[in-house]
């Protein structure tokens, strides 16, 4: 018998993201923020191996630092098997073997990948055959980057990002990533997002409560044009992100002055993400970058959500 007939698991592999756009609403009475974005799923992709188990166990590894990674219950892809399980009523268990590529703590939604594709992988190998809309709603339980990591391609989310529509998006874009070494909390930029427009309530104005994505967003994107596009990006966590990190402000205006179209910190960050014209522009760039001392990544979106390999 060859390897690959004895091998009796389900591959599923599912994108990182970034937010081409996020708008962030008035802090609320029960501590969130209604929130309106504009995903890409882009080629940096995790994948997550499930087998037959009686217990519920994984194991992480990876082209980037998984240090951060739990090993345990903890982890949001052993959470996503197990809500899964109590969901069907399925009484095994599973074992995931995780081998990441979007950096850790990064604003890819790395773990939100893991747990998509630990619940398409799930369902394939127990034969629970959840219908779309019944993974979705699972995915929407283990956090508001989750369904998108399902659904992938470009997409709006909005509520706290986890209610999807379709955006319509043509062509590839191309964009260089630079991966930091160090993760940065969501919460903790939420936090510092509260704080300074606490601090300067007169001077920022009213923040709606219901923001929406600008049309200019879509419009670039239908049209498939970088040029257009690099104009309306728009992260409204990126300000709290480098007072958080301000060495990541360097990192923005180096990539612009150097080729890029335009730049932004993606999701909580602290990875930034460049714009670029085509793919000649993305590798010029990267060497730029590399020869600063950068780590940087060429990627192209959009790209599939979770699926079986
Ligand atoms: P997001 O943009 O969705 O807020 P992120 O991309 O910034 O998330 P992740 O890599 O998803 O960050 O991880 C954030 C934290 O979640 C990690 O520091 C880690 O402690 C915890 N975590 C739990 N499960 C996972 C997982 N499968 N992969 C990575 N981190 C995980």
């Amino acid at each position: 018998m060859s390897l690959a007939e004895e091998f009796q698991g389900v591959r599923v592999r599912a994108p990182g993201k970034i937010n081409v756009f996020l708008a962030v609403g008035a802090l609320q009475s029960d501590g969130y923020h209604e929130l309106a974005t504009t995903f890409q799923a882009v080629s940096l992709f995790e994948d997550v191996v499930a087998t037959l188990s009686d217990d519920f166990t994984i194991s992480v590894t990876g082209s980037v630092d998984v240090s951060g990674v739990p090993a345990d219950e903890t982890n949001l892809a052993l959470q996503a098997a197990q809500l899964l399980a109590t969901e069907t009523g399925y009484e095994g268990g599973v074992h995931l073997d995780i081998r990441k590529e979007v950096p850790v703590a990064g604003g890819m939604g790395g773990g939100s990948a893991d747990a998509a594709a630990a619940l398409v992988a799930c369902d394939a190998l127990w034969g629970t055959d959840l219908s779309s809309q019944e993974l979705h709603r699972l995915a929407a339980q283990l956090g508001a980057d989750v369904p998108f990591a399902l659904k992938g391609g470009t997409a709006v989310g909005t509520r706290r990002g986890d209610e999807l529509s379709a955006a319509l998006a043509h062509g590839r874009f191309e964009w260089v990533i630079v991966p930091n070494p160090v993760g940065l909390s969501t919460p903790a930029v939420y936090r510092e997002v509260d704080r300074h427009r606490g601090e300067h309530q007169e001077a920022l104005g009213e923040v709606s409560a219901t923001p929406s994505v600008d049309a200019g967003v879509l419009q670039a994107l239908r049209a498939g044009d970088a040029r257009l596009l690099a104009d309306v990006i728009r992260n409204d966590l990126q300000a709290a992100t480098l007072r958080l990190r301000p060495d990541l402000a360097d990192v923005l205006e180096f990539g612009e002055t150097s080729g890029a179209l335009a730049g932004l910190v993606s999701g909580s960050g602290p990875t930034v993400a460049f714009l670029v014209e085509d793919t000649t522009k993305a590798d010029e760039l990267r060497r730029v970058l590399m020869s600063a001392g950068h780590e940087a990544i060429h990627v192209y979106g959009p790209v599939h959500g979770a699926r079986i390999v």
